[in-house]
C-alpha cells in the first residue's frame, strides 16, 4: 500500500492544533495512530504522536517536512486508549500535545523504547513435552514439577508456593526437560490466576453487591459502605472472576489511599504480577509498570490519577476507590478528573466500572438516582465495632487557642494521659474564607443574594462570587458590635506549634500534602502509630481516607465553619465526606471512640441531617439546594483563570475572552472576572471567570472556539491564563 500523503502528528506544544509531516525518507509500512515519531519543530527535534494518515494538507508539499524516525514498531498507545487521551484533550481544553505528553511516562515522552517486561517463566521442552507421564515416578517432586508445568508456564514464585524445591527445578533444567522464558504476556495472567489465600466468605450484602456487578460490557456501579464494610473484599472478588477470564484489572486509589497495607490486600490475594503506578516513582518505573499493563504481563494495575491513562492489554474491570476524593482530579496542566475518565473509558472498553466509597460524591449520588450508575449498599460491618459517639462544641464566645477550644484541650489531654492516640484535623487548605462574628457567629452576606461574602485580605474588602458586590471589610460586627471578626479557616498553620506546647513531650506528627511529598514519608508516620505510642497527628482532609488506626480513641475536628460557611459551593459536601471519614477513623481497636466537633452553628440543618440521618440523607438535602442555585451536577460548571504580575493585565485579559465568549452566542452565564479567591500567589495576581451552562456540552460548544480565540487574544501577552472545566476547588 502507498504510504499517505501526510500525517497528523501530535507535538508537545502549548498550541491546540496537530501538525503535518510527510512519511518518513526511508519507505516503510504506513504508521498507524498512537505511533511514536521524532519530527522537526523549528530548529528542534521532538518526540510526537502519529495521530492521522492523511491525503492533503493545509499547507504547501514545499513547506512540510518529513518524519525523521519512526520510534515504535507497534502503535504505543492502542486505539482504545489514544481515542480516550484525544476526547480528554479535548473536553478538558488541554493542548493536544501536552496532554499527551502528560500520560506518558518520562523515558517514553523522551523517546526511549518500552521496557523489557514479563516475569520468567519455566516450561516445559520439547524434550520435556515428549516424557511419558510416569517417566519419573521414581523421584516424585520432579515428577510433580512435570505434572504442573504440563499445565502452562508457571514463574519461579508459583512454583515455589505448589512446594517445589530449587533443586528439583536445578535436575529438570539440567537435564533439557524444561526451559526458562518470558511467557507470552497475554495468557500470563490469565495463569496466574491462581489465588494465593482463601477468601472469607462473603456477607449476603457483599454477595449481593458482588452479583450485581455483570463482567461484560459497560455497565457503572457505586459502592456505597462506610469505612470497614468490606468495599475492598467486593474489588478483590469482581478482579478475581476477571482475572480467570483472562483479563486486567484498573484499580484507582486516592493519592494517599496507596499505602503498603493497600497493596499487601492484593499480593496476599493473587499470584499475578501487579503493576503499580504513582507520583513517587521514578520515570524508568513508571515506565516499566506502564510496559507491564500494555503486554498484558501485569494482571492487575493499581495507581493514582495519571493510571487512569495506562495502556491495557485486555481490559476487564475498571475500580476507582473513594471516587469522591480531590486527588483524582488534576489541579494544573491537563486538568483531567481520573474518575470522569473512568467512565468514558469503561464505556469505551466496554468493561463494568466500579466507583466505590464511604461518602460519594454529589455527582455520583446524582448519576446513581438518574438511573446512570447502579448503586450497590454495604450496611454489614465485618469490622464490626461501635459507631463513634460524636460530641459537638459550641465555640460561640469561648475562649479559642488558635483555634482549639479548653474542652478539647482536656479531652485531648485526658486521652493521651490513658494511652491512646488523637487525630487532630484542620481546616482543609484552600478554602475561600467568609468573615465570621467569634462573638455572635454573624456572618457576612450579600445584601442581593444572601450568599456568604468573601474575604479579600489583600484588598480589605467583601466581595459576593455570585453577583459581583463588593464593600469594604468592617471594623465592627454589625449584629453585636464585637471587633472579634476573624476570616474562617485563617491560623490554623500554627495549630501544630499550639499543641507541641499544650502537651510538651507527645509527638505531634503533621500530615499534609507538604509533609508527605517526600516518598516514604506517610509509610513512616504510620508505622509509629501502629507502634501504638501516644501521640497527636495533625492532619488535613488527607487524613481521613482508608486508614486503620487502632490506636486513636478521640478525634477532633476543630471547625466545621469551613464547610457549612465556605464561600465555596462544595464546601457542605466536603465537610460532610470530612466527619463521616473521620467517624470512620476513630476507635476501631478495642476502645470506642469519640469525634469531637468543634463550631459556631451546631444546630445549622446541614449539620442535624449529617449527624442524625447520615450521609444519604445529607447529600440529598446538598442535591436539592444544588438544584436551587443552579450548581453541579444539575448544571456544568467551568473556570477561566489568568494569572500576572500586574493584576490590571489579567483582569483584561478575562474581560476580553468574557467579550469574546458572549459573543459566540451560547447560553452560557458569565461571572467575572473577579479576584480569585486565592488572590496572589507566587507573586502573580490571579483572576477568575466563571461559566455557568445547563450542561457540558453547551460549555463545550463556547470554550472550544473561545480557547482558540484566547491564544490570538494580544491582551494574552504576559498573562498565564488556563481553563478548567469541571473545577473542583473555586480558589
Ligand atoms: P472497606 O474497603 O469498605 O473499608 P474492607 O474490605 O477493607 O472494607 O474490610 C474491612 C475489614 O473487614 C478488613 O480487615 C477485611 O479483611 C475484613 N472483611 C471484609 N469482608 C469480610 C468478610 N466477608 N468476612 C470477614 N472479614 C471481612
Ligand atoms: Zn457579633
Ligand atoms: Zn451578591
Amino acid at each position: 500500500m502507498a504510504p499517505p500523503f501526510c500525517y497528523r502528528i501530535a507535538v508537545p506544544s502549548p498550541l491546540r492544533r496537530l501538525f503535518d509531516y510527510l512519511p518518513p525518507a526511508t519507505p516503510g509500512d504506513t504508521l498507524k495512530p498512537g505511533t511514536r515519531v521524532r519530527v522537526p519543530f523549528g530548529k528542534r527535534e521532538l518526540t510526537g504522536l502519529v495521530i492521522a494518515a492523511a491525503n492533503a494538507s493545509a499547507l504547501a508539499v514545499a513547506q512540510l517536512r518529513p518524519v525523521t524516525a519512526v520510534l515504535d514498531a507497534e502503535p504505543l498507545l492502542p486505539d482504545e486508549l489514544l481515542t480516550l487521551a484525544l476526547w480528554a484533550a479535548d473536553y478538558y481544553q488541554c493542548p493536544i500535545g501536552e496532554a499527551l505528553a502528560a500520560i506518558l511516562p518520562g523515558p517514553l515522552r523522551h523517546g526511549e523504547p518500552l521496557p523489557e517486561t514479563g516475569t520468567w517463566h519455566w516450561q516445559l521442552s520439547t524434550h520435556g513435552l515428549g516424557l511419558p507421564d510416569t517417566a519419573l515416578a521414581r523421584a516424585p517432586r520432579r515428577q510433580q514439577l512435570l505434572a504442573l508445568l504440563r499445565l502452562g508456564p508457571h514463574s519461579a514464585a508459583q512454583l515455589k508456593h505448589a512446594g517445589i524445591s530449587a533443586t528439583a527445578i536445578r535436575a529438570l533444567a539440567d537435564d533439557g526437560l524444561i526451559e526458562r522464558v518470558r511467557t507470552h504476556p497475554a495468557t500470563a495472567a490469565a495463569a496466574d490466576a491462581l489465588l494465593a489465600e482463601t477468601p472469607p466468605p462473603l456477607h449476603p450484602d457483599q454477595a449481593q453487591a458482588l452479583a450485581a456487578i455483570a463482567l461484560h460490557g459497560y455497565h457503572a456501579y457505586l459502592l456505597h459502605g462506610d469505612t470497614g464494610t468490606g468495599k475492598t473484599e467486593v474489588y478483590l472478588r469482581a478482579i478475581a472472576q476477571v482475572l480467570r477470564q483472562g483479563r486486567q484489572a484498573l484499580v484507582l486509589v486516592p493519592e494517599i489511599g496507596l499505602t503498603p497495607q493497600t497493596l499487601s490486600r492484593f499480593t496476599q490475594r493473587f499470584h499475578c504480577t501487579i503493576a503499580v503506578l504513582h507520583s513517587g516513582l521514578s520515570g524508568g518505573e513508571r515506565a516499566r509498570a506502564w510496559a507491564q499493563a500494555r503486554d498484558g504481563s501485569a494482571g492487575i494495575v493499581i495507581g493514582t490519577r495519571s493510571a487512569v491513562f495506562v495502556p491495557l492489554h485486555a481490559p476487564g474491570i475498571l475500580i476507582v476507590d473513594e471516587e469522591h476524593d480531590l486527588s483524582f482530579k488534576q489541579q494544573d496542566g491537563f486538568r483531567y478528573s481520573a474518575r470522569d475518565v473512568a467512565v468514558m473509558r469503561a464505556r469505551g472498553a466496554e468493561i463494568p466500572l466500579v466507583l466505590g466509597s464511604a461518602t460519594p460524591s454529589l455527582e455520583s449520588f446524582h448519576n446513581a438516582r438518574a438511573g446512570r450508575y447502579r448503586l450497590l449498599r454495604l450496611s454489614g460491618r465485618p469490622g464490626d465495632r461501635a459507631a463513634p459517639d460524636w460530641q459537638l462544641l459550641d465555640l460561640r464566645r469561648g475562649r479559642l487557642n488558635e483555634g482549639i477550644s479548653a474542652p478539647a484541650v482536656q479531652a485531648i489531654g485526658k486521652a493521651l494521659a490513658g494511652g491512646h492516640q488523637v487525630l487532630v484535623f484542620l481546616n482543609r487548605r484552600g478554602y475561600a474564607a467568609a468573615l465570621l462574628c467569634h462573638d455572635c457567629a454573624w456572618i457576612a452576606r450579600c445584601p442581593h443574594c444572601e450568599t456568604r461574602l468573601t474575604v479579600h485580605m489583600t484588598a480589605r474588602r467583601l466581595i459576593c462570587h455570585h453577583c459581583e458586590f463588593r464593600q469594604s471589610l468592617p471594623a465592627v460586627c454589625p449584629g453585636c458590635a464585637s471587633a472579634n471578626l476573624q476570616p474562617l479557616g485563617q491560623g490554623t498553620e500554627k495549630t501544630e506549634l499550639i499543641l507541641e506546647n499544650l502537651f510538651p513531650g507527645t509527638p505531634v506528627i503533621r500530615v499534609d500534602r507538604d509533609s508527605t511529598r517526600r516518598k516514604n514519608a506517610l509509610n513512616e508516620v504510620f508505622e509509629r502509630l501502629h507502634a501504638g505510642e501516644p501521640c497527636i497527628l495533625v492532619g488535613t482532609q488527607m487524613l481521613a481516607k482508608g486508614h486503620h488506626f487502632p490506636g486513636v480513641t478521640l478525634a477532633v475536628i476543630l471547625s466545621a465553619d469551613d464547610g457549612l460557611m465556605s464561600t465555596d459551593f462544595r464546601g457542605g459536601e466536603r465537610m460532610g465526606q470530612l466527619l463521616t471519614q473521620v467517624a470512620g477513623r476513630a476507635g476501631r481497636g478495642e476502645h470506642p471512640g469519640t469525634v469531637l466537633v468543634q463550631s459556631h452553628y451546631c444546630d445549622h440543618p446541614l449539620m442535624t441531617t449529617l449527624l442524625r440521618q447520615g450521609y444519604t440523607a445529607f447529600a440529598e438535602q446538598l442535591l436539592e439546594e444544588r438544584a436551587a442555585t443552579g450548581m453541579p451536577p444539575f448544571r456544568a460548571l467551568a473556570l477561566l483563570r489568568a494569572e500576572a504580575r500586574d493584576p490590571r493585565h489579567a483582569e483584561a485579559l478575562l474581560t476580553a475572552a468574557r467579550s469574546a465568549g458572549e459573543a459566540l452566542g451560547q447560553p452560557v452565564y458569565f461571572l467575572g472576572p473577579l479576584p480569585a479567591p486565592l488572590e496572589k500567589r507566587g507573586g502573580r495576581y490571579r483572576f477568575q471567570l466563571s461559566l455557568n451552562a445547563g450542561n457540558r456540552a453547551t460549555l463545550q460548544r463556547l470554550l472550544t472556539p473561545l480557547a482558540l480565540v484566547l491564544e490570538t487574544l494580544p491582551e494574552a501577552r504576559g498573562v498565564r491564563w488556563s481553563i478548567n472545566m469541571d473545577p473542583q476547588e473555586m480558589m
